[in-house]
């Protein structure tokens, strides 16, 4: 007697869950697309910090910073942002934490 093949079930998520799952990536990458973007017009393509230009060619180099660090806190006049080179970012933040520890 043979044995019966089991059907092998794999979990896909719903059609429903899935197409969600894509809504809410994509919508997560237009948004960050687009306060960048933002930012970049209001502010100019230059870093804050240390006034470095940017151009087409390496304004990937060039980050948008939140001063309050809250990063879902994207007002449309740009007051929560500040362009700033990766250098400067970076210094930006190793201070919040230097600053966090010394008032410690
Ligand atoms: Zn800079
Ligand atoms: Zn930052």
């Amino acid at each position: 007697m043979a044995r019966p093949k089991r059907p092998v079930t794999v979990k896909l998520p719903s059609a429903a869950e899935a197409a969600a799952r894509i809504e809410a990536m994509r919508r997560q990458t237009e948004d960050t697309t687009n306060y960048r973007t933002k930012s970049l017009k209001i502010h100019g393509p230059i870093c804050a910090k240390c006034g470095r230009e940017f151009d087409q060619a390496n304004l990937q180099h060039l980050t948008v910073h939140h001063k309050d660090g809250n990063h879902n806190n994207n007002p449309a006049d740009g007051s929560n942002w500040e362009n700033l080179c990766s250098h400067c970012h970076d210094d930006e933040h190793s201070r919040d934490l230097l600053g966090d520890y010394l008032s410690k």
